[in-house]
């Protein structure tokens, strides 16, 4: 692979975590010190990022979250993390649960996407009411799949509940619904 060594690598989880914007300020000062000073991190960072497929600002996609490309999640399958995933389709749904052996839960949502200059995701509460968005997703023209990232930590968290997924595109006259899932989540019961 690369010529470039690390003594003493920064963990891939710490990577995650810095990548999702989700370590405590100290904890990320001691990563971007890291970084500066190390070849070997930074490239390995940076083919992360570059494989994000056009974050364009992690903020915007708040803490607990992202949309990444396929080749992202195969990344850090590859790399040895272990992902839950759920493959579903329009108008799908999925039974989900997380347990204390998974460190990320990955919902692999199939769509027609050409066309759609900007589409948002949009989670809304069982009833359909909206509960948050992320706006102007990253998606490739070609895209036939949006695959959401979700903190294992933060899923573990919920509460048994129906949960929307809705990927809409915005046009002049509002909104157009792309897709909808369903997802009815159980806490995990082997903690
Ligand atoms: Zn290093």
């Amino acid at each position: 692979m690369s010529a470039l060594a690390c003594a003493e690598p920064l963990d891939l989880a710490v990577l995650i975590d810095y990548w999702l914007g989700d370590l405590a300020p100290d904890a990320e000062e001691r990563v971007e010190e890291h970084l500066l000073g190390c070849a070997a991190c930074s490239q390995r960072t940076g083919d992360f990022v570059a494989l994000t497929g056009g974050v364009r600002s992690l903020a915007n996609f708040g803490v607990v979250r992202a949309v990444v490309t396929s080749a992202f999640l195969e990344r850090l399958i590859d790399e040895g993390l272990r992902v839950r995933e759920y493959r579903l389709v329009p108008g799908g749904s999925a039974e989900c649960t997380v347990t204390p052996s998974d460190d990320l839960v990955a919902a692999r949502l199939a769509a027609d996407l050409r066309g759609a200059e900007h589409v948002d995701l949009v989670k809304c509460d069982a009833d359909g009411r909206e509960e948050n968005r992320l706006k102007d997703i990253p998606v490739s023209a070609s895209a036939q799949e949006v695959v959401l990232l979700e903190r294992i930590d933060r899923i573990r968290a919920l509460p048994a509940r129906v949960q929307r997924v809705r990927l809409v595109a915005p046009d002049a006259d509002g909104e157009r619904l792309l897709a909808e899932y369903t997802f009815v989540h159980t806490p995990s019961s082997h903690e």
